[in-house]
């Protein structure tokens, strides 16, 4: 490690991109996903990601729940290399319950690649996503799916995605005709037409090519399409600015490319733009500092926990995001938030799905550290200094239950299946500061049947999903100077029956009504209450 030179660190940091797609169920995430696959040489045959996902139901009863509701549950980590760079491609949940997950996911990336269903435009899961990428300034590309079908005009489209999004669209490529008459896309930068034919078992570099925008063969070839498009570049070209890189970096500005990813249409493009535009790993703020990614000392954050992936092993897996230096296998970390050392020797990284032993990781890499709840939500994993990263979210539940075992002899069980499942984030866990009941916190209802089903396959607990009378909640500070922990002490002995300790024991303000809370407020003039609590 000693010898390891600045600049080794520095061209790997260099060649890496790690991003995540963003959209909305059914726009097509995981067809484009398996062709991105494809186009990298990750895997051989498309289909595999469908696949791997038809076996994981086969194999994980848990899952059964995605089955029958034809969401994805789960996210992935996949790895890939294409040109010269490692491309690192966060998966997300596509259904809105899954939503806090997804922001998590969205933390560890550097871009994000928004899909969009030409038929539907912008739907609400996208709106969604992009506003938390929006919130951290992640620089977003924009593809726009499905053109081999009818869908709304290319103007529509990119006049809603402005609109909806608050951001400019600068095309790259630009779609002659639709649906049937789908011709192919314009490329305004390459200065050539891409011509359109249907079937997957093409690789896009078989796309028959004509150069020259103003070639008198498009006219010929595709009449008015070709002169509709034409007209429409013309006037996207006048009224849109130029790219601008800077724009682009800080997400107000985005590149945005047609295609069909069914087709392999369009798909080569986008990993080229992706490794050609997006970012590599930048620096991270903690609380302490900055850290820079060619620092050569490893840091790196835990941003999401998955456990029983595989359920032959019972195992649990934190995520890490490298933040900086070179992870080697065998190495000592520290994780900071216990002082505890880790000497991770069962690393996995992802490469094409398959969960392989990891040697080393860079700066926006992902990796996979099996534990028995050592690691948490949040934690910084250092070589030693004390470093915490920040802008891990957790939400205010939105929602809530009170949850009781049916057999009272597990009792036990269920306190540590939900300590688990707490500490994964499925579901957000508080105790009561009064009384005995636990009380379960989620954003979206389908997290309460996912976490009652998986306590009772993964840790034997029937349990009783009850009714709570609770629709907000906030987590409550009170600042040093202002008399600190005993204001906030007089706060919760005041409030006792309405306050609870969450899975790291910040207190929390549960409330029936969101005018309670402007009431509260008023009253207790020096407490601040948190619908965001950002670490651990
Ligand atoms: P996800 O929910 O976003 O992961 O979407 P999928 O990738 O599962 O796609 C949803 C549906 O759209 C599937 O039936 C796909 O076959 C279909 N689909 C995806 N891309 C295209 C495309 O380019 N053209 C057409 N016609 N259908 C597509």
């Amino acid at each position: 490690m000693a010898t390891e030179t600045s600049s080794r660190l520095d061209s790997e940091v260099r060649r890496r991109r790690t991003f995540a797609i963003i959209s909305h169920p059914d726009a097509g995430k995981t067809t484009l996903t398996e062709k991105l696959l494809l186009f990298s040489g990750a895997i051989q045959i498309a289909g595999s990601v469908k696949a791997r996902k038809a076996s994981r139901h086969a194999t994980s009863d848990w899952m059964e729940i995605e089955k029958q509701r034809g969401i994805s549950v789960a996210s992935s980590v996949m790895q890939m290399e294409y040109r010269d760079c490692v491309i690192n491609l966060l998966d997300t949940p596509g259904h809105q319950d899954f939503s806090e997950d997804t922001y998590r996911v969205l933390t560890a990336v550097d871009a994000a690649l928004m899909v969009i269903d030409a038929a539907n435009g912008v739907e609400p899961q996208t709106r969604r996503l992009l506003q938390v990428c929006r919130a951290r300034n992640t620089p977003i590309l924009t593809f726009v799916n499905k053109m081999d079908r009818e869908v709304q005009a290319p103007l529509t489209l990119m006049d809603e995605i402005e609109r909806e999004l608050g951001m400019s669209v600068v095309p790259f490529t630009w779609p002659v005709g639709m649906g049937k008459f789908f011709g192919g896309v314009l490329d305004l930068g390459k200065d050539q037409m891409r011509v359109f034919s249907p079937g997957e078992e093409r690789a896009t570099q078989d796309d028959e090519i004509i150069h020259g925008l103003a070639n008198p063969v498009l006219e010929e070839r595709f009449g008015s399409a070709y002169m509709e498009a034409a007209g429409e570049v013309e006037l996207v070209q006048e009224a849109s600015p130029p790219f601008d890189e800077t724009e682009f970096l800080a997400g107000r500005q985005t590149p945005m490319f047609f295609g069909s990813a069914i087709n392999n249409f369009g798909v080569r493009e986008v990993l080229d733009a992706l490794v050609d535009m997006a970012p590599a790993p930048g620096s991270r703020p903690a609380l302490q500092r900055e850290v820079q990614p060619a620092e050569p000392k490893f840091t790196g954050v835990v941003f999401k926990i998955q456990a029983n992936m595989d359920p032959a092993h019972r195992d649990r897996i934190a995520f890490l995001r490298v933040a900086s230096g070179h992870f080697e296998r065998g190495m000592r970390l520290k994780v900071v938030r216990s002082g505890k050392e880790l000497r991770p020797n069962t690393v996995v990284s992802f490469l094409s799905q398959r969960r392989e032993l990891l040697e080393e990781a860079f700066a926006g890499d992902i990796i996979g550290i099996p534990n028995h709840g050592v690691l948490q939500l949040g934690d910084t994993l250092t070589e030693g200094e004390s470093l915490q990263f920040t802008g891990l979210p957790f939400f205010a539940p939105e929602m809530f239950r009170a949850v009781e075992v049916a057999d009272p002899l597990r009792t036990k069980q269920l306190r540590a299946g939900l300590t688990q499942l707490g500490e994964e984030g499925a579901i957000q866990v508080f105790r009561p500061v009064a009384g005995s009941l636990l009380l379960l916190g989620a954003v979206g209802q389908l997290q309460f049947e996912v976490v009652a089903h998986r306590l009772e396959h993964e840790y034997g607990v029937k349990a009783r999903i009850m009714p709570a009378r609770y629709n907000v909640a906030r987590w409550v500070t009170c600042d040093d100077a202002d008399g600190g922990e005993r204001e906030l002490k007089r706060f919760i002995d005041g409030n006792a029956h309405r306050v609870a300790l969450d899975a790291v024991d910040a207190p929390c303000v549960l409330l029936e009504y969101a005018g309670e809370l402007r009431a509260m407020q008023e009253n207790w003039p020096k407490i601040k209450f948190h619908a965001l609590r950002e670490h651990a």
